[in-house]
Parts: structure tokens; C-alpha cells; sequence
């Protein structure tokens, strides 16, 4: 008897993800958001074993970013961050939680509140973006990196520019259709509503730019 691993074709599981894990579309934001709280818990942690990094809460928050001209809503965190290698497992493999890793690898015990574990969240967002773009600057690391992907032909990974630590995720935004009023994400009253609904309970403090013309 000869024993097999199973297969998986990775453009039609993202697809199945995508567009049947989820009733709501708008939990897209929900999921970017305890992503962003995940990567700040994760600073935090690094700063109580290690006395060189220092964590002032004033210096950690999330901030929405919609710019309805661009048609794009940028989430970004001032968190730990990925590493060229860190954007390449956590986000280019389907159901790999670098959470539920870095929980593991820190045995880390109650009273942290890493919400991560399934490693499937992020791909919420091409519920509403045509294009997903990730830069980051990894803890410690003098170099930013930016992942890209429209969902569909997998993702490219480059050199980019970045002064913080921490990730930004751009999505730009779909086209509203007869049955999806997509654009509706680009306005602040609907995204407080949802920040509201679903993350009222995130310990950093959300903050939201608006860019009025
Ligand atoms: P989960 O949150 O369940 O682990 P996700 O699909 O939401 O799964 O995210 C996959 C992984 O990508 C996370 O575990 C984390 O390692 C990494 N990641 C996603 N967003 C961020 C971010 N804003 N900052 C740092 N790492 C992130
Ligand atoms: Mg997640």
C-alpha cells in the first residue's frame, strides 16, 4: 500500500475561499484589521523579552486610509512586520498562520490576545479588491519589501521603499456591480460602521485618514 499526500490546485482554492468561506463581504476589513492588532501584539511581546526594543503605546496603532480618487483603502500598522521570506510563506501558502507559529514558537499563554490561527483571513480582501499590494519592513531589518497579487496569477515579490516598521496592505477597491456596492468601502461613515460592528474590542487604537477633495 502506498500512502499519498493529497493535491491542491491553488488558484481554484483561493477561488473557493474567496468566494464561499464568507457570507459578508465586509468582514474583509475585520480580517485586515486583527492582522494589523496581531502583528502590534507581537512587537509588544518581542519588547518585554528583549530590552533593546522599546514599546511606547503611543507609537503602536492601525490606521484606515480611504481615497476614493484612487479607489483604494489602505490599511497599515506600525507592528512587527515581514521579512522578504515572512511575506513569502505567510501570505504565497493558503491556511499558514505565521500567527499561530509565532504562538507556538514564544509558548506563548493566555492573557495575549494573537486572534490568528487559520491562516486564511487575508485572502478576504479580493472579496473587494481587484489588486492586493503588502509592503512591509520586517523588525530589526533595514530593507521593505512589497508583495502584489491580483488574486488570481499568484504574486510578485520586490525590493521597495518603506521608513516605518511595520505593513501597509493597499487594496484597490472593485467597481461597483448591479449586486456589490464595492465602493461603498471608500466611504467613512461605512467604515466606521464596520470597525464598529467587528472590532470594537481591538486594543490599539484605530485611526481613520480622510482624504476630502
Ligand atoms: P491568520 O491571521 O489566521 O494567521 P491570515 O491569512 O489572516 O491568517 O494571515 C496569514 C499570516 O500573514 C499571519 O499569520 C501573519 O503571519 C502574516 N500577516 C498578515 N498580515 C500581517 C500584518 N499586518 N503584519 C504582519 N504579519 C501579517
Ligand atoms: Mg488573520
Amino acid at each position: 500500500m502506498e500512502k499519498k499526500e493529497f493535491k491542491a490546485e491553488s488558484k481554484r482554492l483561493l477561488d473557493l475561499m474567496i468566494n464561499s468561506i464568507y457570507t459578508h463581504k465586509e468582514i474583509f476589513l475585520r480580517e485586515l484589521i486583527s492582522n494589523a492588532s496581531d502583528a502590534i501584539d507581537k512587537i509588544y511581546y518581542k519588547a518585554l523579552t528583549d530590552k533593546s526594543i522599546s514599546f511606547n503605546r503611543d507609537d503602536y496603532y492601525i490606521k484606515v486610509i480611504p481615497n476614493k480618487s484612487e479607489k483604494t483603502l489602505r490599511i497599515l500598522d506600525t507592528g512587527i512586520g515581514m521579512t522578504k521570506e515572512e511575506l513569502e510563506t505567510n501570505l504565497g501558502t493558503i491556511a499558514k498562520s505565521g500567527s499561530l507559529a509565532f504562538k507556538n514558537e514564544n509558548e506563548m499563554k493566555d492573557g495575549y490576545d494573537i486572534i490568528g490561527q487559520f491562516g486564511v483571513g487575508f485572502y478576504s480582501a479580493f472579496m473587494v479588491a481587484d489588486k492586493v499590494t503588502v509592503i512591509s519592513k520586517a523588525l530589526g531589518s533595514t530593507e521593505a519589501y512589497k508583495w502584489e497579487s491580483d488574486g488570481a496569477e499568484g504574486y510578485t515579490i520586490e525590493p521597495c521603499e518603506k521608513d516605518m516598521v511595520g505593513t501597509e496592505i493597499i487594496l484597490k477597491i472593485k467597481s461597483n456591480t448591479e449586486d456589490e456596492k464595492y465602493e461603498d468601502y471608500l466611504e467613512e461613515y461605512r467604515l466606521k460602521n464596520i470597525i464598529k460592528k467587528y472590532s470594537d474590542f481591538i486594543r490599539y487604537p484605530i485611526k481613520m485618514d480622510v482624504t476630502r477633495r
